[in-house]
């Protein structure tokens, strides 16, 4: 990763760390690592100062983290991984003369296990005063950068071509499974790094789990059929759905796929920069309910998307977070009804000055697989 890539994340993270009074902070999530340092192997934390930004890894990343974060400083550490941690604090804090000499960790990554054991460690160090902050980078990983979003943009421009190629080949009597392997087949050659997440691929009653693994059930004819892909480039994924009809599925379950149609398109046209994820989430919802179909939309709106495929801010009907310009944010309405058929629509998108641009453009109309 190069330094201008890093330097406007960490000079954020800076700011945010002045801002909770804090002279350090140690984050151990895998996408804040590689977030404020570029190494894409298994860190152990990131201790971020006012003057320097420490990796620590083991031994087996000694010469990716080297290629991958040159502008950071590396500590290899042995079998106690934590144990370094108090006193590369002490020793920075006391370097860099900061007289408020507070550390925040960030307990979003931390098992109690693990906690008990730094605190202990904190404590026979000595004279380190900490406190346990939550979420910090992932604040700073709200808003992208332009080169964020140039990887976002082709993670999503990857995944929409995984539904031009589900439109090609036949899905009638073949498995959720089988179906599902072709598609991260197709992705992972058009150069996507891996799957974003497990793929959805749930036919007929199947689709009404929203969550539902692909099974070795085979796909039947005049059935819903659920798919849900993301590819990842540069570590920043995708996220698209699309519903397919396996022939002719009478008019209930269509005129259920037009109204979550319709509960998409006017959230995704009620994006903008000040809107907060409870008031998108209920233009969907209100959508539904005036259709009669709120009840069977069992989750939230959307989720936003980078580093990680969850990740902040969340539209939904308790969230206070408000959009702005450069978040990227998944628009996902659905409806399940048990014993029949799921039907969502998602897409993924990045709120601009004027409203939101989609990343994930592929057809919304209800079409036919055979
Ligand atoms: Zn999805
Ligand atoms: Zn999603």
């Amino acid at each position: 990763m190069t330094a201008r890539r890093l330097l406007p994340r960490l000079a954020r993270a800076r700011a945010l760390l002045e801002e909770e009074g804090l002279a350090a902070l140690v984050s151990f999530g895998a996408a804040d690592c590689r977030y404020l340092t570029g190494f894409t192997g298994e860190a152990i934390a990131v201790v971020l100062t006012g003057s320097e930004s420490i990796l620590l890894t083991d031994s087996r990343f000694t010469t990716q983290a080297a290629h991958e974060a040159p502008g950071t400083k590396l500590v290899i550490c042995g079998t106690g991984r934590d144990d370094q941690i108090p006193e590369i604090l002490s020793e920075r804090l006391r370097e860099e003369g900061d007289d408020v000499s507070l550390a925040g960790f960030d307990f979003d990554y931390l098992t109690v296990k693990r906690w008990e054991h730094l605190r202990e460690l904190l404590d026979a160090a000595g004279g380190l005063k900490w406190k346990l902050v939550d979420g910090l980078v992932q604040r700073c990983r709200l808003l992208k950068f332009p080169d964020e979003l140039e990887a976002l943009r082709l993670a999503g421009l990857m995944a929409t071509r995984a539904f031009a190629y589900l439109e090609t080949i036949p899905v009638v009597g073949r498995s959720e499974r089988d179906v599902a392997l072709d598609l991260e087949v197709f992705l992972r050659r058009q150069g996507s790094e891996g799957v974003a997440f497990p793929f959805i691929v749930a036919a007929g009653p199947r689709g009404a789990m929203p969550h539902g693994a692909p099974s070795t059930a085979v796909i039947e004819p005049e059935a819903l059929l659920v798919v849900d892909v993301g590819a990842v480039v540069d570590g920043y994924a995708s996220d698209i759905t699309r519903t397919y009809a396996t022939g002719s599925v009478g008019p209930d379950l269509t005129r259920a796929y037009e109204l979550v149609r319709e509960a998409q398109a006017r959230a995704v046209a009620a994006l903008r920069p000040g809107v907060s994820g409870r008031e998108v989430d209920g233009v969907a919802r209100s959508h539904l309910e005036a259709g009669g179909m709120s009840d069977l939309f069992v989750h939230s709106l959307g989720h936003g998307v980078g580093l990680d495929v969850h990740e902040g801010p969340n539209l939904s009907a308790r969230s206070d977070d408000v959009l702005e310009a450069g978040m990227v944010v998944t628009v996902e309405p659905g409806v399940y009804l048990p014993g029949r058929a799921g039907i969502r629509i998602e897409d993924t998108v990045v709120i601009t000055p004027g409203g939101a641009e989609i990343l994930t453009e592929w057809p919304r109309d209800l079409r036919t697989l055979s």
